[in-house]
């Protein structure tokens, strides 16, 4: 697969959901997409789409509470709106706009700020009719449908859609994450680790670690370590990169990464298990060994679906070795409806949870379409599509002006009832070159304009 016809992939997956996601898609892009794709999902829409202009009114017949306004949160409000005739959708979240993670590696290096990463709401308000609260969800009740915000105020609806994200497992002996920064959530770390990274002492060691998988973006801390390490070339010559994975090896991209460490000098560590860490002296012990006295360390920490789920008992499924409970949500994988008995009006999309597909910003857009289809449908009485098709496109930087890609395509499986990585779909480039990196902002833009605008 050449370049060009990756991109034009990758950009018109962004509609590949469903046969109700070319709903809202212009006759272009079907046309594009069928003439590149060798994917079966170019079906003509079997409802029409509503204005997407119209708020719900007087007569609404249905109402949807979507919990958290990220990838996966801010999209399926979006699409409720334009494919669900009179369906009132409220979206709640926490904080008042949106960080992206994606591309927020790139604040390391100075080549992005955290502004240029960050989405506000009002488009989903201004243009599709969106509700949108601030407000943190501490409750829900996945039988009466109703969630509870932590000024007291208590909300009802048909369905809830949770599209919460990840949280971060603690560290034994790390109290102040501020310390040795996870800067996996984009923000507050992000702008900290940065500054940490320029005031580092030239020649001290930096270490990254990556978590057991499944974490948020597997290509994600291999990129930001080739990253770094070419930052360190001209900002911190003396200065060495050290990668510390608890996975036995590379997860993804394994040629680009491990041709991409030997050209930075970057020293890889498999099997490195973090067991505590010493924050006075930013020592690290692990199981293959101690790291000690470093000047930074980028502590990327196991991951699982946020506490809302935890406590909700909707975590029933991935449990890791060592691991006392099951870390996301079981999801019918045509409506994203949960898998525990009794909550099926509740659907978990996103990092939260457990699929086959990777935890990362495109798959969190598909799945958002996805679910959206499959909750239209029902209202009006219909099964979900049994054949959904997903989509997961990445960028990973090579260098600070080179870049990688890689592409999967998801197709359910009846057999396994579950969405399987099709061999034909996907591929990665061979090396990295400036012009992906290019493409890479044009992805971005396209994916963040579906999702927020
Ligand atoms: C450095 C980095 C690079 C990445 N690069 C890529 C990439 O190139 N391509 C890609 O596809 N993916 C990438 N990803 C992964 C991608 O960012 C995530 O997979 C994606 O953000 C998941 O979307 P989500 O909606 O599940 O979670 P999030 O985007 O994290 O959104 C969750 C939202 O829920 C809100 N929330 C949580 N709990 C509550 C509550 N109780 N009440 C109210 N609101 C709540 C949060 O505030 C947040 O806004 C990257 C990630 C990182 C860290």
């Amino acid at each position: 697969m050449d370049r060009r016809n990756f991109l034009s992939k990758s950009s018109a997956a962004l509609a590949v959901a469903s046969p109700l996601a070319w709903a809202d898609d212009d006759k272009k892009k079907s046309k594009k997409s069928s003439d590149h794709h060798d994917k079966p999902k170019t079906t003509e829409p079997t409802t029409p789409a509503p204005n997407p202009t119209t708020p719900p009114t007087g007569t609404t017949k249905s109402r949807v509470i979507v919990i958290g306004g990220g990838m996966a949160g801010a999209t399926v409000a979006k699409y409720l709106r334009l494919w669900g005739d009179n369906i009132a959708v409220t979206l709640i979240e926490r904080n008042s706009s949106y960080i992206s993670n994606i591309m927020s590696s790139m604040v390391l290096t100075g080549q992005r700020t955290v502004s240029s990463l960050t989405y506000s709401y009002s488009k989903l308000t201004s243009a599709y009719g969106v509700t949108v609260v601030k407000g943190d969800v501490v409750e829900i009740d996945p039988v009466g449908v109703k969630v509870k915000l932590a000024n007291g105020t208590i909300l009802t609806a048909d369905r809830i859609v949770m599209a919460t994200g990840i949280e971060f497992d603690a560290v034994p002996g790390l109290i102040d994450t501020n310390v040795m920064p996870h800067a996996w959530q984009a923000g507050a770390q992000t702008t900290l680790l940065a500054s940490q990274l320029n005031s580092m002492t030239d020649g001290a060691p930096v270490v990254l670690t990556i978590p057991k998988v499944p974490y948020r973006c597997p290509p994600g801390p291999y990129e930001r370590a080739c990253l770094m390490a070419d930052w360190l070339k001209t900002r911190k010559p003396k200065s060495k990169m050290f990668v510390l994975d608890a996975n036995p090896g590379i997860v993804t991209e394994v040629d680009n990464f491990t041709k991409a460490f030997a050209m930075h000098g970057i020293t890889y560590v498999p099997n490195a298990e973090i067991l505590s860490v010493d924050p006075a002296t930013k020592s690290l012990t692990t199981t293959m060994g101690n790291f000690i006295n470093n000047g930074v360390v980028n502590l990327i920490p196991g991951q699982r679906a946020g506490k809302l789920i935890t406590t909700a008992g909707l975590n029933n499924a991935t449990k890791l070795i060592g691991d006392s409970a099951f870390r996301f949500a079981g999801v019918n994988q045509l409506s994203y409806a949960s898998t525990v008995s009794g909550a099926g009006k509740v659907h978990v999309i996103g990092d939260s949870s457990a699929t086959p597909q990777p935890k990362a910003g495109h798959i969190a857009n598909q799945e958002a379409k996805v679910c959206a289809d499959a909750i239209v449908r029902s209202f009006a009485g219909l099964q979900p599509d049994q054949a959904p098709v997903t989509n997961s496109a990445c960028y990973s930087t090579i260098t600070m002006t080179q870049a990688s890609w890689l592409e999967a395509v998801f197709q359910y499986n009846p057999a396994t009832a579950a969405m399987v990585a099709s061999v034909a779909g996907s591929g990665a480039s061979v090396g990295w070159d400036t012009e992906n990196f290019e493409d890479m902002n044009e992805w971005f833009t396209a994916l963040m304009a579906d999702s927020f605008a």
